[in-house]
This record gives C-alpha cells, sequence and structure tokens, in this order.
C-alpha cells in the first residue's frame, strides 16, 4: 500500500509552521486515539499513519529530508521498525499528551491546585483611601490530619505497583509502544495503602476561610489583586494555585470617577449664580467652599485639584470636577412671580445685552437657515 503524503496525513499545508503541524496532529491524534475507539482497526491504522507523519514533520531535519526525498528520504529514520526511534517518540509523544489530557510530567509529578476568583465590590472611599476588608472563601485546603498526603498518620504511600513508581506505563499498540499517565496512581508514582480517615485519602478538606485583603489606594473596576497560594490546596500534598480577588467599585450617589479623576454635579440658586458666592461642594473628604464669580452659567465645571482618585502606582491624585447646575424656581407664590414678571420687563427695557448666549445662539439659528436658501 501506497504512503499518503504526510502533510494530507495532518490536513496542513506544505508552509505549514512546527505550532500548526503540533496543533493538527493533536486533532487527528485525538480524534482516532485507540481509547476512543475500541476495536477499529482503520482508527488504528490512521492513528499510527499520524504518528508517523508528525514524527518526521516535527523533527526540522527528517522534515527538510523528506521535503526533498519524499518517503524515501526518511526511510530507516525511526518510525516503523523499531530501534533507536522508539525513544524519542515516545518523548514526543508524552509531551503531546501532558498537555491534551492534563497529566502530570515526569515521575511523582505533584499537581498544583486550581487558581480561584472571588468578586469583591467596595465603596469608592475604599477604592480611593485603600482599605482591608476581610473576606470568607470556602477552599480544598490542606487536610490537617494526615498534612495533605492522604495517606493514615503514621502510614506513609507506597510505591505504586503498575508503574513501579516511575508515574508512566508503556503499552504496545501493534508495532509502537505508547507511554502514557499511570492510571493506578494517576503519575504520581504512588498510592495510598492506608486512607486518611478525615479526607478519605483525597489530602484535601473543604474548609471556610477568612482572609484579609489589602486593597491599595486608587484600584478601580476589572483590577485583580493576585494572593499567591491562598487558592485550592493541590491534590496528594501538592502547591496550592492562586486566589484572585475581581475588584467591582459600587456606584457612588455624589461622584463618578473617569481614571483619576472625579466628577460631580452641585444644584446653585439663580440669584447665586447670578450674583456671585460663596459654595459648599462635597469631596471623598468632606464639604469644602468654593467661590462662585458673579455671573456664572449653568454647566460650568469648577476645578479642585487633587481631590480625585490616587493612582495605583503611586502617581499623585487626579481632580475632582463640580459641574453647577442654575436651578429654576418651582412652587412660585403670586408676588414671587410678579416680582418676576417686573424683573424681566426691567431686563427688557434696560438697554443692555442680558443674555450672552441667546444673541449668539439666534445669529446661529439665522445662519443656518440661510443657508438652506442659498
Ligand atoms: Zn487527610
Ligand atoms: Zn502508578
Amino acid at each position: 500500500m501506497a504512503k499518503r503524503d504526510y502533510y494530507e496525513v495532518l490536513g496542513v499545508p506544505r508552509g505549514a509552521s512546527e505550532a500548526e503541524i503540533k496543533k493538527a496532529y493533536r486533532r487527528v491524534a485525538m480524534r482516532y486515539h485507540p481509547d476512543r475507539n475500541p476495536g477499529d482497526p482503520e482508527a488504528e491504522e490512521k492513528f499510527k499513519e499520524a504518528n508517523e507523519a508528525y514524527e518526521v514533520l516535527s523533527d526540522p531535519e527528517k522534515r527538510a529530508a523528506y521535503d526533498r526525498y519524499g518517503h524515501a528520504g526518511v526511510s530507516g529514520m525511526g518510525g516503523v521498525g523499531g530501534g533507536a526511534g522508539f525513544d524519542a517518540f515516545g518523548d514526543i509523544f508524552g509531551d503531546i499528551f501532558a498537555d491534551i489530557f492534563g497529566a502530570p510530567r515526569g515521575r511523582g509529578g505533584r499537581r498544583r491546585g486550581a487558581d480561584l476568583q472571588y468578586t469583591l465590590e467596595i465603596d469608592l472611599e475604599e477604592a480611593v483611601f485603600g482599605a482591608t476588608r476581610e473576606i470568607q472563601v470556602t477552599t480544598a485546603a490542606a487536610c490537617d490530619h494526615c498534612g495533605g498526603s492522604g495517606a493514615r498518620p503514621g502510614s506513609a504511600p507506597v510505591r505504586c505497583a503498575t508503574c513501579g513508581g516511575l508515574g508512566q506505563v508503556r503499552r504496545t499498540q501493534g508495532f509502537f509502544q505508547i507511554q502514557q499517565t499511570c492510571p493506578a496512581c494517576g503519575g504520581r508514582g504512588t498510592v495510598i495503602a492506608e486512607p486518611c480517615p478525615a479526607c478519605r485519602g483525597a489530602g484535601r478538606v473543604q474548609r471556610a476561610r477568612t482572609l484579609a485583603v489589602r486593597i491599595p489606594p486608587g484600584v478601580d473596576s476589572g483590577d485583580r489583586i493576585r494572593l499567591a497560594g491562598e487558592g485550592e490546596a493541590g491534590p496528594g500534598g501538592g502547591p496550592a494555585g492562586d486566589l484572585y480577588i475581581q475588584i467591582l467599585v459600587r456606584d457612588h450617589p455624589i461622584f463618578q470617577r473617569e481614571g483619576r479623576n472625579l466628577y460631580c454635579e452641585v444644584p446653585i440658586t439663580f440669584a447665586d449664580a447670578a450674583l456671585g458666592g460663596e459654595l459648599e461642594v462635597p469631596t471623598l473628604a468632606g464639604q469644602v467652599k468654593i467661590r462662585v464669580p458673579p455671573e456664572t452659567q449653568t454647566g460650568r465645571l469648577f476645578r479642585l485639584r487633587g481631590k480625585g482618585v490616587p493612582g495605583l502606582k503611586g502617581e499623585p491624585p487626579g481632580d475632582l470636577l463640580c459641574r453647577v447646575v442654575v436651578e429654576t424656581p418651582v412652587n412660585l407664590t403670586p408676588r414671587q412671580k410678579e416680582l418676576l414678571r417686573q424683573f424681566q420687563a426691567e431686563l427688557e427695557g434696560s438697554g443692555r445685552d442680558h443674555s450672552p448666549q441667546k444673541a449668539s445662539w439666534f445669529e446661529r439659528v439665522k445662519g443656518f437657515f440661510e443657508s438652506f436658501k442659498s
């Protein structure tokens, strides 16, 4: 039977990169893996074919020889035929399948516990000034009774009889030897003869813990704080993962944040806006007074330097920007209404321009309509 082209076997173009070849090989090998296709000789054949193709194409020297001379260029270089080729082959295989199945590599490998994430809602004040918050997390923690080993105290894990402590076993599959994680010990190389009664041999128990989280000044929604080693304990006494605190800053009733600046709106009476005066504005550190000049228009921004939010890397705080909003008075008495009418008549009869925006606004409207006519 003529051999199929190796690139065709893996379904990649001739110029495929190493990463593309590796990815394609994983896809094909997973599909035709004997464990997934028991008793299917066609799948087994395709699996072998993919292995052979990958062995050649993943090796730059062999690939170059294959590209130049085709199958003749690489016959006797390993793959089918046995001999020294097998060891290298086993390594390629262990590498790829450790990735796919998440199995520990090497002998006696201890798996690391999972990383965890916790969303912490904080107030704007805590984000600006920093704080320490206590949180409760329930995670898999190392069992106190056995110290995480899973073995009854006084006993110890014993060497796995199936793999002889290597954590890997080799199985013959037709012409091939396949190295895989030992099914008896899960790759650890040891098994527990007498399980710990507290954790039933798992080495881990679920436990609620209270942690103090230091929130640095300047954090914002979306920032993550990493607490190293506070994640899930590793199985069989493996190292713990990390805990990530995801920050979520609650909306504030007065202030909106934009980067390091804060914004707020402050209502002001018509009389104060016209005559000028002192205005009390809020900051996160308490009320402060600002001077509002006469003839202040609605929407004007007043900048309070340094009353914003500090940067996470020690940058100085931003500013607080207060927008004054002139309020139209409501609940007017008949007398107040009469005074306003008189006031309006007084404005119209004065011969002065009291509406700085109105005049220019009418000019713009006029220009706008004239542009239609032309
Ligand atoms: Zn235990
Ligand atoms: Zn084993």
